[in-house]
């Protein structure tokens, strides 16, 4: 941010504005909306001013513009229709020590206004630091429609109603709580709707839950699924927890872009892996979602895709419910299906696939699952993604072909699908872990096996990569030729 955005304070302040025109006439208008003393000083101010000055009782001083008239300037606006008078006043301004906006002049300026969404009290500033006006002023038109009239009147209610509020409610936590419930709930819709009755009800009733959650002292989980790594693909529940929360537990594959999304001051603990580094001990994260949920902080337990696919969510589930510490369940879109998606490649396919397996790649020892039903794997129609299959890749396609998969067989492998690095490998069972290798894959990964575009009818989208190349596919293909027409 090269500007930071504040509101400042201009109640019973001087506020002084310069010029005689358009647009001086344009920041009165915005300014007039405030509850500043306003004083414009203009040597022939434009009909249309001298009217607007009357309505909104600014002060005229109609004389030439003189640095004294800035004393005791809270803000100072240029705004004469002449450029050189603009850089005149700012100069002045400055070296009175008051900030000012001279318009269309950001170099002679210290600040400069935002597009205003006016619900008061509630306002909404948009501010693009000078790039792209016409961007905030879209933005602007858009939530002007979004915001409801109403919203000012429910602003300025739970205004009034703080007080008692914060006298029933001691705990920050359970303040906070209970003004996430009311803002989000049927008080506001009640207000919205004029229903002044339900909303004192729904009142009452969000006072007393209060009283009851700050006696319980209990916090809560919840298990949220944050997707690939897209903040775009997080769901609207799983972004409304992350406002909420009081600490986030994230997993290394979290990227900080869905960070930014949550709460501004809700605490944030790294835990297990990045990658292949070091991990966090489970039972230490247990005992912490454990230990801050008792001490009545909301926990978002943050996982990487669905919280329940290869997450260890039952160990935290049953960790926490030993405690009888309450525990919701946020899913989220597990990398299975956001990769499938980030290469156009359905897994399930009408007539051909009708099986599609989420298995794991590697067993708890670093090795292959013992476990799997090989010739159940190798069988036609059934398709599978392997999660955390890179490193394992190669043992696993020997363990397929020796069960009897073809060497033809289709395999995909997408890296950093939904998220920064995305990339397709579309290759065969035979050529997987060379594939893998030649390619240098080591971001997180799916590895489809017996999925394929032409199989589904489709075409191969034009950004998927090939291994081994195209070019060598076909010299092999002109070989075979060859030595076909060579025998006729
Ligand atoms: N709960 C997660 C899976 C955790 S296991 C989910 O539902 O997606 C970690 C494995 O998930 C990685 O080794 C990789 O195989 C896979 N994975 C997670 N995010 C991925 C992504 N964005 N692209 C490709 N694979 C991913």
């Amino acid at each position: 941010m090269r500007y930071f955005p504040a509101f400042m304070a201009v109640e019973g302040q001087r506020v002084v504005i310069v010029g005689d025109g358009e647009l001086a006439t344009q920041k009165l208008r915005l300014l007039a909306r405030t509850a500043a003393e306003i004083a414009l000083v203009a040597r022939r101010p434009a009909p249309a001013l001298r009217d607007l000055v009357a309505r909104s009782g600014a002060r005229l001083i109609e004389a030439a513009f003189e640095p004294a008239h800035l004393a005791g300037a809270r803000l100072v606006f240029a705004a004469s229709e002449d450029e050189a008078e603009r850089r005149t006043v700012a100069a002045a301004a400055t070296a009175a020590g008051a900030p000012v906006n001279a318009v269309d002049l950001p170099d002679a300026s210290s600040f400069i206004t935002p597009a205003i969404v006016d619900r008061s009290p509630l306002v909404v500033a948009i501010g693009t630091e000078g790039a792209a006006p016409m961007l905030a002023r879209a933005l602007r038109a858009r939530i002007e429609s979004w915001l409801p009239e109403g919203m000012g009147r429910v602003a300025r209610l739970a205004g009034d109603l703080r007080e008692r509020a914060h006298a029933r409610i001691v705990d920050p936590e359970a303040r906070r709580r209970f003004w996430t419930d009311l803002f989000d709930g049927r008080w506001r819709r009640a207000l919205l709707a004029g229903d002044a009755h339900g909303a004192d009800a729904a009142f009452d009733r969000a006072l007393a839950a209060a009283d009851v959650s700050q006696n319980a002292g209990v916090g809560r989980v919840v298990l949220v699924g944050a997707g690939p790594g897209d903040p775009d693909l997080l769901t609207v529940k799983a972004f409304q927890a992350l406002q909420e929360a009081d600490v986030i537990v994230a997993d290394g594959l979290v990227p900080e872009a869905i960070l930014d999304r949550a709460r501004r001051d809700a605490r944030r603990i790294r835990v297990g892996k990045t990658g292949y580094g070091v991990s966090t001990d489970q039972r230490m994260i247990n005992r912490l979602l454990v230990t801050e949920a008792e001490a009545g902080r909301l926990v978002v337990r943050l996982k990487g895709g669905d919280p329940f696919v290869f997450g260890r969510a039952a160990e935290e589930l049953a960790a926490l419910a030993e405690a009888g510490v309450p525990v919701d369940v946020v899913p989220g879109v597990t990398a299975a299906l956001a990769c499938a998606a980030a290469a156009k490649l359905p897994v399930t396919q009408r007539g051909h696939i009708r099986q599609f397996s989420l298995l794991t790649g590697a067993a708890k020892d670093g090795g292959l699952p013992s476990d799997l039903d090989w010739a159940s794997l190798a069988r036609p129609g059934h398709a599978f993604a392997i999660y955390m299959g890179v490193h394992a890749a190669p043992a696993f396609a020997k363990r397929l072909l020796e069960a009897g998969a073809a060497p033809s067989l289709a395999a995909v492998v997408v890296e950093n699908g939904g998220r920064d690095g995305e990339r397709v490998i579309a290759t065969t069972l035979n050529d997987l872990g060379d594939a893998v290798a030649a390619r240098g894959v080591v971001g997180p990964a799916i590895i489809y096996v017996g999925l394929d575009w032409a199989a589904a009818g489709l075409q191969r989208p034009p950004s998927v990569e090939v291994y081994p190349s195209v070019s060598h596919a076909w010299r092999a293909r002109d070989f075979a030729y060859g030595l076909y027409w060579t025998a006729g």
